[in-house]
């Protein structure tokens, strides 16, 4: 695992630290996405606010992570696949929020629908987050 960790930031040209090495590694131990809030607590201990802050916005440029947004105006973030460059994202996928359990999925196979835009408007991203319960929460 730190293997792999290391792996992605040499691929992406960044210098391993600490900070990038722990907040990465946030992403591997859990499903779903991480909440700002969520990865600043969990760092928190060694790393700054700024620092988390920097190592987010880092990792978004890079293509390593994907930024979702959600309706109570935090941020999520989750793992990109490999098709993600720097300054390239291709995450046109839906996200899925659990009402029960709070987990923001990424739907990697159900692709954000194109949209019938009038004349004159052009979409650069389109965000399609359903809100429901997902299948773990399903039986209970
Ligand atoms: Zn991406
Ligand atoms: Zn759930
Ligand atoms: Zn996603």
């Amino acid at each position: 695992m730190i293997k792999e960790i290391k792996d992605i930031l040499k691929r992406n040209n960044l210098s391993v630290t600490g900070s990038r090495e722990k907040i990465l590694s946030l992403f591997f131990d859990q499903p779903g996405a991480l909440a700002h809030g969520d990865i600043e607590r969990k760092a928190g201990e060694k790393f700054d606010r700024v620092t988390v802050y920097r190592t987010l916005q880092t990792f978004v440029e890079k293509g390593i992570i994907h930024a979702i947004p959600t309706a109570d105006n935090s941020i999520r973030y989750a793992l990109c696949k490999d098709d993600c460059f720097e300054g390239h994202h291709h995450d046109h996928h839906v996200h899925f929020v659990c009402t029960k359990c709070n987990i923001t999925y990424c739907l990697d196979d159900v692709v954000t629908p194109e949209l019938r835009l009038p004349k004159g408007y052009i979409s650069s991203h389109i965000e399609v987050v359903a809100e429901g319960t997902c299948k773990n929460c399903k039986t209970q």
